[in-house]
């Protein structure tokens, strides 16, 4: 009896320190998701996931007041999101300049598909705290941009209160959203179903074959580029880059020109979750521009596998983010790097056609309704999995591999 008692209060105890770890209270253990590999929690990496955008925001402002009092020259930004349901949505920026010489500009930004910033705010913050010093600061500047997309950071959504993805939407020019995606046109009812959204529907249920019949007619390769890339015409659609820029854009883009210009090679680093293996960090780059920047980025990225997205297996896109400094500043030398923290082994076909399927209900869910509250609670619990996954194990891979990172490109550009 004793002996039952004692593991039950262990479980409860468990329970609640895992609670207490990861901020989430439903994991969905449907068997989705791939197991975690073996690696052994360190609770001061798990530490840095807040549970919410506010909890998030709140650490940074505060480490960002921390070291200007420390630093001369820091800037604090701001940028105000507007939004129909609340006035606290904010695109927070902070600069650290170079001490000596402006050889480096290092830019990092998360949250642009809003619910990844959970990791992505929390590897920013470990920065602050770790890599923030005169050392690496003496031909370094840093710029930091918090929640590129902060509506999809607080309602655990990867879109921004326009249904835009963030990740489609920057360019240096409104030719952008010209852009005319044909083969996204042919799968739009597939990838876009408009009733409401059910997981015992039929066609939920036969997802997986109805997708591999396509696969077959027209390759995975195909599939992954039309349906990836980003999409301009169907507002309502998932990839969905706008018909304009979103305003913290247009705000943004001349303060990036303003910092960026005083520096010899800009570096910018934007932080994604949801791609590739489970807890495996990838570098996943759009092509680069030029040879300058391919060399450059294999030289500050050595000893790491580089995916380019014109690879065999990955996909170019349209409109993104990292791009942009580099895009509105051609004369500069950038390397833009896109960092993928994998959640559903979405690197294997299975994992890629789970993926898009929890994005493909949720987007239909938000658009269309649930049809029932098990459907909504399931597809929500999914996605907010699939970016944001509540296991203490993930979260230590995703600190503990970007402080080796960060640690050996502090290094390679001091
Ligand atoms: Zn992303």
């Amino acid at each position: 009896m004793i002996m039952q008692i004692t593991i039950k209060l262990r479980f409860i105890v468990l329970g609640l320190l895992l609670a207490t770890f990861t901020g989430f209270s439903s994991v969905p253990e449907d068997g989705r998701f791939p197991k975690d590999p073996k690696v052994a929690v360190i609770p001061e990496y798990a530490d840095y996931f807040k549970d919410s955008y506010q909890a998030s925001r709140l650490d940074f402002l505060i480490r960002a007041e921390v070291l200007s009092l420390k630093f001369k020259g820091t800037e604090k930004l701001a940028i105000a999101v507007p939004s129909k349901e609340t006035k606290e949505l904010f695109v927070d920026v902070f600069y650290i300049p170079a001490l000596k010489n402006s050889e480096n500009l290092l830019v990092i930004s998360c949250g642009t598909h809003g619910v990844e910033g959970y990791a992505g705010s929390a590897i920013q913050r470990m920065i602050m705290e770790k890599y923030i010093t005169p050392e690496n600061l003496e031909n370094t500047g840093v710029l930091l941009i918090h929640a590129m997309n902060p509506y999809g950071f607080s309602r655990i959504r990867r879109v921004t209160e326009n249904n835009v993805d963030m990740n489609r939407n920057c360019d240096a020019t409104a030719d952008l959203f010209n852009n005319k995606n044909e083969g996204y046109t042919k799968l739009y009812k597939f990838i876009n179903p408009d009733k409401r959204a059910s997981l015992g529907s039929f066609q939920n249920r036969l997802f997986v074959e109805r997708a591999i019949l396509k696969i077959v007619k027209a390759t995975m390769p195909v599939l992954r580029q039309a349906v990836l890339q980003g999409q301009y015409q169907y507002p309502e659609g998932l990839y969905y880059g706008g018909k304009e820029f979103e305003h913290q854009v247009i705000a943004l883009k001349p303060n990036l020109i303003r910092y960026a210009s005083g520096y010899n090679r800009i570096i910018h680093i934007d932080l994604h979750t949801g791609y590739g293996a489970r807890g495996k960090m990838h570098l996943f780059p759009n092509p680069a521009l030029n040879k300058n920047v391919k060399e450059g980025t294999e030289k500050l990225f050595e000893g790491y596998q580089i995916d380019w997205g014109d690879s065999k297996n990955f996909y170019t896109i349209t409109g993104d983010f990292s791009n942009l400094i580099g895009k509105m500043l051609p004369e500069k030398l950038v390397i833009p790097m896109t960092l993928e923290y994998g959640t559903m082994d979405s690197q294997k076909t299975m994992g890629s056609l789970r993926s898009i399927q929890n994005m493909i209900l949720e987007n239909q869910g938000f658009h269309h309704g649930y049809k029932n509250e098990r459907s909504e609670r399931k597809i929500k619990g999914w996605l907010q999995e699939m970016y944001a996954p509540s296991s203490p194990v993930w979260r230590t891979m995703v600190m503990e591999q970007s402080n080796e990172l960060m640690g050996k490109v502090f290094n390679r550009v001091k």
